[in-house]
């Protein structure tokens, strides 16, 4: 699988489409570099919209804010551009990565001395809902926790986090598991996977873990809450511990990329194979990010008919 890669930089000869970064910037060498990921979805016309770009895009802005990285975009101007690396990619149903990457290599790791720019990377994805009608994945308890919000800001997407996930997704895996439900560090609830959040159903009604603990405001957790009480579901923000989970009637992860996925087993357990809570909100989501139900205000972005002639491009 091969990615359309965008840069809004200088074209130097050090970074830009087809070099990437240098291996000694600084985002390369410490993580420090924030991004999002959003989906294009082929709409019911036929032309592609990003599902929910301007909530990604605030959040991207709230990441940089919040970790004090000097950037000149707003979210304007950065609507502007990923508009215009998507339709140069040429691609319908994608993964659209726009990050903010210090380029420069700088022996600092001091972000207030590096100036940002925007890279996207445009990456093919086949259209959902594959996941969705799979058995589900297999879920244990990672002994590794979330960052303490005394560590990081949890509501931050920043590239050097992802370690943390790395290192219970891999563990998961080398034990024969698909995934791990990580912990809140001071708590010990269960905040969410290691890339996704994490839904139980229980005597129908909607669960999922608060933002009071260490976990990723994710979007489609939001679009997930906001379609469940559409639809006339109980819908609960709070405390989760590990039992409730194992107890529930049906669990599922919730991600942009992934999307909504169905959990099978946690641990020795495994849940029914009728899901029909998550059947339910499985069609709504594939309705909204089509466009064909569940429409709201600013979730579809047309791609074409706002993009502009694209100036950095590559494959
Ligand atoms: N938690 C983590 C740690 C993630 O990386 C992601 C993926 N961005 C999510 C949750 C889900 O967030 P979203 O629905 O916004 O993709």
């Amino acid at each position: 699988m091969s990615a359309h890669t965008f840069w809004d930089g200088p074209y130097d000869g050090r970074c830009g489409p087809g070099r990437g970064i240098p291996f000694g910037s600084s985002s390369v060498q410490h993580g420090s570099a924030v991004f999002e990921g959003i989906r294009a979805y082929a709409s019911t016309t036929g032309e592609p919209h990003l599902f929910r770009l301007d909530d990604h895009l605030i959040r991207l802005l709230g990441s940089a804010r919040e970790l004090g990285i000097r950037h000149a975009y707003d979210l304007d101007r950065l609507r502007e551009l990923v508009i215009e690396a998507t339709a140069a990619s040429g691609l319908h149903d994608c993964y659209v990565r726009p990050g903010l990457f210090a380029a420069d290599p700088v022996l600092s790791i001091d972000v207030g001395r590096l100036p940002f720019t925007l890279g996207v990377e445009v990456w093919p994805m086949a259209a959902p809902g594959a996941a969705a009608r799979g058995p589900g994945v297999r879920l244990t308890v990672s002994p590794w926790c979330r960052p303490s919000p005394s560590s990081f800001p949890p509501r931050v997407k920043a590239v050097g986090t992802y370690v943390t996930s790395a290192l219970a997704k891999s563990a998961a895996v080398a034990a024969g598991y698909d995934d791990a439900l990580q912990l809140d560090p001071g708590s010990g609830r269960v905040a969410e996977a290691t890339v996704s959040n994490v839904f139980l159903v229980r005597d129908c009604a909607l669960h999922t873990p608060w933002l009071c603990d260490s976990l990723l405001a994710g979007i489609t957790r939001d679009t997930v809450l906001t379609l469940a009480r559409e639809l006339g579901l109980a819908v609960y923000q709070g405390p989760v511990e590990t039992e409730d989970v194992r107890a529930a009637d049906e669990v599922f992860l919730t991600g942009t990329a992934s999307e909504l996925v169905p959990v099978a087993a946690l641990d020795e357990h495994a849940y029914a194979a009728e899901r029909p809570v998550f059947d339910t909100l499985a069609t709504a989501f594939r309705n909204a990010t089509t466009g064909a139900r569940f429409t709201h205000p600013g979730w579809l972005t047309p791609v074409h008919a706002t993009a502009r002639t694209t100036t950095h491009q590559g494959a």
